[in-house]
């Protein structure tokens, strides 16, 4: 870098903000920002990056710009966005930047027409090119493909999702087959049951799932396979603020018909517990009347985007000719609404101390009789029985090693309260299991050739509190990027084979490490959580001891004590542990890892279930055996694991495409680019970690006609009559260019980092 040159500097705010180099040192840098307002400042020069000559020049591939950095890659995107290009690429990588409003005809049928068939890069980048190549590739090397789609909540991913599936299933026909239908019918039955309003998303998934869709020898759609992955348990009984529970609830209340909701005893929301801890906000019946301080104030709710009312009752129709369609008869949708249903009335019954149990046992409240009624009943248990189990635990005494006789030990009141919401949370995520397993049955399958899997999963996340949900996402996102990373580095490495050009290896920083803290069998994290989880006295802070005690010293794991909660509060050593990721180190609060671990019910609640005389319930829990009076632990992470690494074996076994969803602002409005957290986004999304490889390569490139039309004006016309290639190679000889700056593909010239500008700034000059 040299004076007076236009370059960028990092912002809080902005992520970067352009100036020039005012004064050069060795390592750090004076900079005069263009907004003359600010002062002069002093910046190291590891984070200033060259800008572009035009500043206002934007282009579909960020590989097509001169200089190849994360401040021109932002400022890429942020011209693009303004003018409502919200795709970009990053070589075969699509960048999507959330609209937050639709865009006229981006999505339409004459849209897909356009992509069909053509090649990445000859059409504006899109998500329907991604599928579009995924599709080729698929029929052209004869593999089965994956897209895997990320980022943060709100960010695009299930919208993406949609838009990807409906071009696999509307593509080969003028409209979906029976089968495709199927597929594009699963959507709206899972958001109903898997998404609910957050504060960062109005429609946020709360489970993470990879749909593959199959593909006969002749690439017709034959059917498809959904697997699904950690689905939000604690929202089922507690919301935070301004946040709601699962849509299904709401939509039952407000949409079901009048009969189904007397059968089910359903009336308004704010009638059930599990549905007033967080917002109130709701939905009325169809034929109920709301005023219109009503109605605004219910879309104001929803973050203005649409009318939760009509949404909740709409949806509730959909979704049901969504389950009809799916090969669902009245009696097994009516198993399913009751199941529902039979959650809310569970949330609805509290207890109180037992002034008559010297023990200091619990009891139903009497106000609370009814709602023990209706949940008896449509779980299919006897009342008393269900009240037993609820207040009261089925225990096994051992003496000297021999099974002693079966006692009931009573509960205290908030032991009570959690076996209930244990409760409510196995019933609801085995109904969730159930709904998948009964989609998958109604898209079968006999022979596949390939499939084309989509990935929807919640990216890197780090909140004020973190917990075992977040546990879980960023170790997930850990192995996602080392796949990333691995697999951007081959496409570059046969990139550069495939245009004949000869490069050192490239190396790349692996994770390997992070993952073997988590995962290593025996002593990584999720060891010693099953380990501890499986003690008769286990607790969140010997756990977090044993933590630090067996692993003290691993580079990526650190006390809390280094770090402080983002509310500024200390952690102490026993409440945690700080996990150095890649994207950035987030400090785990364990309290409740070692409850959130386990998906086993306590034993007396277990054998109601079980003996269900509701068919549908004991089908729920059929695969769960247990021995009576035996408490049993079920560790959820050891089954993440497993799933993962049968996720990771599949995706190591296709072709993969990366879509990189951005969420411009956290206001959920259009036309709002907020650059600093977008900038961050990029880096946790491991796209700056891309940049960063590929500067080892060539990361710059330009077709040779493209190079052809930007410079025959600046040569002797003798020379503009050659074919481009030889255009660009006499040009290049012409120059006696150092060969180690730049190579010649067969398509294109590929630049070393910064070298396109400086080929650019002689052939100006001369
Ligand atoms: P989460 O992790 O919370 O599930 P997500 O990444 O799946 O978040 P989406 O639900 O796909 O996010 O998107 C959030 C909202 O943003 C959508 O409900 C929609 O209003 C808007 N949105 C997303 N993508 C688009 C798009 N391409 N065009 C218009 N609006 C969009
Ligand atoms: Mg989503």
């Amino acid at each position: 870098m040299f004076q007076r040159q236009k370059v960028w500097v990092p912002d809080p705010e902005h992520g970067f903000i352009m100036g020039c180099i005012v004064d050069l040192g060795l390592d750090e840098c004076t900079v005069q920002a263009f907004d003359r307002s600010r002062k002069p400042f002093v910046c190291g020069l590891d984070r200033v990056y060259p800008a572009e000559e035009d500043e206002n020049k934007e282009v579909d591939d960020n590989c097509g710009l001169m200089y190849l950095n994360e401040a021109t890659l932002l400022h890429n995107i942020k011209l693009r966005y303004s003018k409502d290009k919200i795709y970009t690429y990053v070589a075969n990588i699509l960048i999507a930047v959330n609209p937050y409003t639709e865009l006229k005809g981006l999505y339409s049928s004459e849209t897909i027409k356009k992509y069909k068939g053509k090649s990445l890069g000859t059409m504006p980048p899109h998500v329907f090119a991604i599928a579009d190549k995924a599709f080729r590739d698929m029929r052209v090397l004869k593999q089965s493909q994956s897209i895997i789609v990320s980022g943060e909540s709100g960010a695009g991913k299930t919208e993406s999702t949609k838009y990807l599936l409906r071009y696999m299933c509307d593509h080969w026909g003028s409209s979906a087959g029976p089968i495709e239908q199927k597929i594009l019918d699963a959507n709206p039955v899972l958001e109903a049951f898997g998404n609910a309003k957050t504060t960062r998303n109005n429609n946020s998934s709360r489970f993470g799932k990879f749909i593959e869709v199959h593909f006969d020898s002749k690439h017709q759609v034959v059917g498809g396979f959904i697997s699904h992955y950690l689905l939000e348990k604690s929202r089922i009984c507690m919301q935070g603020p301004e946040e709601r529970n699962y849509h299904v609830f709401y939509q039952l209340c407000a949409g079901a018909p009048e009969k189904l909701r007397q059968q089910l005893q359903l009336t308004k929301p704010d009638d059930f517990h599990y549905l007033k801890n967080g917002c109130t906000q709701y939905f009325v019946s169809s034929n109920s009347k709301l005023n219109s301080s009503q109605l605004s104030k219910a879309h104001q709710a929803k973050g203005g985007l649409r009318d939760p009312m009509l949404d909740d009752c709409n949806d509730f129709v959909e979704m049901d000719k969504a389950l009809t369609r799916l090969g669902l008869q009245e009696q097994e949708k009516f198993s399913i609404y009751s199941t529902v249903a039979a959650v809310l009335h569970l949330g609805n019954i509290s207890f109180e101390e037992n002034p008559e149990d010297t023990k200091g046992g619990c009891r139903v409240c009497a106000s609370s009789e009814k709602a023990l009624n209706l949940a008896a009943g449509l779980i299919g248990a006897d009342k008393e029985e269900l009240r037993q189990a609820l207040i009261s635990k089925v225990m096994q005494t051992s003496r000297g090693g021999l099974k002693g006789t079966v006692i009931m030990v009573p509960l205290k009141v908030y032991e009570a309260n959690n076996a209930r919401d244990a409760l409510a949370k196995a019933l609801y995520s085995r109904l969730f299991d159930y709904i998948v397993g009964r989609i998958n049955r109604s898209i079968p399958f006999k022979t596949s050739s390939h499939y084309i899997g989509v990935l929807d999963i919640a990216g890197f996340e780090y909140f004020t509190v973190n917990s075992f949900e977040q546990f879980c996402i960023n170790y997930c996102n850990e192995k996602l990027q080392q796949f990333f990373n691995q697999r951007i580095l081959k496409e570059e490495q046969t990139l550069y084979e495939k245009e004949g050009l000869n490069v050192k290896k490239i190396e790349f920083v692996d994770n390997q490490d992070c993952i073997d803290l988590i995962e290593s069998r025996g002593s990584g994290i999720f060891s010693l959580l099953d380990e501890e989880s499986k003690l008769p006295k286990s607790s969140g802070a010997h756990f977090t001891t044993e933590v630090h005690s067996r692993l003290g010293g691993h580079f990526r794991l650190a006390l809390p004590r280094a770090s402080k909660l983002r509310d500024h509060r200390e952690v102490r050593d026993d409440e945690g542990f700080l996990v150095r990721h890649f994207a950035g180190a987030v400090c785990y609060h364990t309290s409740q890892f070692i409850e959130k671990n386990n998906d086993a019910l306590h034993a007396s609640l277990e054998g109601l279930v079980q003996e269900s005389q509701n068919p549908f319930i004991q089908v729920l829990f059929s695969n769960a055996s247990q021995q009576k009076g035996k408490l049993t632990f079920i560790s959820v992470g050891s089954k993440f694991k497993t799933q993962l690494e049968e996720l990771m074996e599949k995706l190591r076994s296709t072709g993969t495409n990366f879509i990189r969803c951005i969420k411009p602002n956290i206001r959920m409005v259009d036309h709002q680019f907020e650059g600093g957290s977008i900038l961050s986004q990029l880096q946790c999304s491991g796209m700056t970690s891309v940049l960063e490889l590929m500067q080892q390569g060539f990361p710059s490139r330009a077709p040779f006609s493209e190079l052809y039309n930007m410079y025959k004006n600046y040569l002797p016309p003798k020379l503009a009559r050659l074919d481009a290639r030889m255009f660009c190679k006499a040009l290049f000889q012409a120059l006696g260019l150092n060969e180690n700056d730049f190579r010649f593909g067969l398509t294109k010239v590929f630049f070393r980092p910064g070298k396109f500008a400086e080929f650019d700034e002689i052939m100006k000059s001369d």
